[in-house]
């Protein structure tokens, strides 16, 4: 029997819209529900529309300066790739409180396991900054929501290509909240070397994996079958959120890592079974479109395994 696993989605992600040819698109969202009912994994999942977070819930994080220009910005550019339409940032409201809900679900003990298929994207915005397709760090809100409602050691992965500077900064700090990356590097954003491990009172509590243009599948599963679990052993969460992006396939057209599909599989078992504690998953990047659709399908199919 499948176990509960929530698929946290509204239409409503549909509304951010991004100029034509921008890789970050509605058609990323549709391409993913189109594949999950083809497929008949649609209606093994548990259904939830996310409520939309509010402005004291985003600034568990965010500057509130900030909140409120992007509640009153105009549309247009916030950066050379970040775009913004007049439904921004109502979208952006409700891709957090899709992480949101999820915290909530397993907390209630509804289903110990969700997907969050949101945009825009998060792992990139700062505490005041918008940058990387990414308006609010959905991830970085829901592990300071968590962290509120009690849980004491709450594990972010972030498998996307791109180093997730955004989360990495807002918990650098912070041991009760440790970030894992693997990525391209050097690449786009700049940051995520190795010997940045976290500060102060944060210190050990950041781990980044430089990975070269070229590596593949092989490289990951060192990373996510060898250092990965050992990590999690160490650190003994009780919450695991992760940055899924998708973008590290050897398809995507915007990275030079060459991950294949059943690698893909592979880094999910592995994360599925590092630990017993429940697990959100965020959509961040992935930008082919049937590739983004498949690999997401593989995820939930070994979520419900
Ligand atoms: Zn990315």
């Amino acid at each position: 029997m499948d176990r509960k696993v929530a698929f946290v989605y509204d239409d409503i992600f549909l509304k951010h819209e991004t100029p034509q040819g921008h890789p970050e698109s509605k058609e990323r969202l549709l391409a993913i529900v189109n594949h999950l009912k083809k497929e008949g994994t649609w209606e093994r999942l548990i259904h939830l529309k996310p409520r939309k977070a509010n402005e004291e819930e985003l600034s568990l994080v965010h500057d509130l300066n900030y909140i409120k220009k992007i509640r009153s910005s105009s549309s247009g550019y916030l950066d050379p790739d970040t775009y913004l339409c007049e439904h921004t940032y109502e979208v952006a409201c409700y891709a957090v409180g899709a992480v949101l809900d999820a915290i909530d679900g397993v907390h209630n003990k509804e289903f110990d396991r969700a997907f969050c298929a949101v945009r825009p994207p998060g792992h990139h915005a700062e505490v005041d900054t918008a940058m990387g397709f990414c308006i609010f760090n959905n991830v970085s809100v829901g592990a300071a929501y968590a962290k509120k409602m009690g849980y004491k050691k709450i594990f972010i992965i972030d498998f996307d290509v791109h180093h997730g500077n955004g989360t990495q900064h807002i918990f650098e700090d912070d041991c009760s909240v440790f970030y894992f990356s693997s990525h391209q590097f050097p690449f786009y954003p700049g940051t995520g070397r190795e010997l940045e491990i976290g500060k102060g009172a944060g210190e050990g509590c950041t781990y980044n994996v430089q990975l070269r243009a070229g590596a593949g599948t092989k490289e990951y599963l060192t990373v996510f079958q060898d250092i990965l679990p050992q990590k999690i052993r160490e650190v003994r969460p009780d919450l695991l959120l992760v940055s899924a992006g998708y973008d590290m396939h050897k398809d995507d057209p915007l990275s030079y890592i060459n991950v294949t599909t059943e690698g893909v599989r592979s880094i999910i078992r592995s994360i599925l079974n590092s630990s017993y504690a429940p697990k959100i998953f965020v959509l961040e990047g992935g930008y082919n479109l049937q590739v983004l659709a498949e690999c997401v399908k593989i995820t939930l199919e070994e979520m419900l395994a």
